[in-house]
């Protein structure tokens, strides 16, 4: 399992939605190319996150949350230290505004709150 992140392209993919078919939809390929979690050596994203969210399980959304709720000052909201401690898919990194409005837009919050 682990964290998704793709071996061109990194961990810079975010889902909003998601929905259901009964068949394939014409023009979307299926990738089960492996992902680089599962043979990343190091896997900096493991120590880069402070809520220890992320672990060979996979992504603890509310442990992420809580930890992002309960340590004003945390510089998460810069951008996820765990996605930009990944060694894949550099060259495709958000930058830090895109990142802080992905990361605002991920806990509900915003600069009027
Ligand atoms: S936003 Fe912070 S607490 Fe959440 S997964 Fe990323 S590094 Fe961990």
């Amino acid at each position: 399992m682990g964290a998704l992140s793709h071996r061109e392209y990194g961990p810079w993919a975010g889902f909003r939605a998601a929905f259901i078919s009964a068949g394939r939809i014409a023009g979307v390929e299926q990738d089960d190319t492996a992902g680089p979690y599962q043979t990343c050596h190091d896997r900096p994203c493991l120590s880069a996150c402070p809520a220890h969210a992320l672990s060979l399980n996979g992504y603890d959304v509310p442990r992420c949350l809580a930890y992002l709720e309960e340590t004003p000052g945390n510089n998460c909201l810069a951008g996820c230290r765990a996605r930009f401690s990944c060694p894949y898919g550099t060259a495709f990194r958000q930058s830090r505004d895109q990142a802080s409005f992905h990361m605002r837009a991920f806990t509900g919050w915003n600069d009027d709150t």
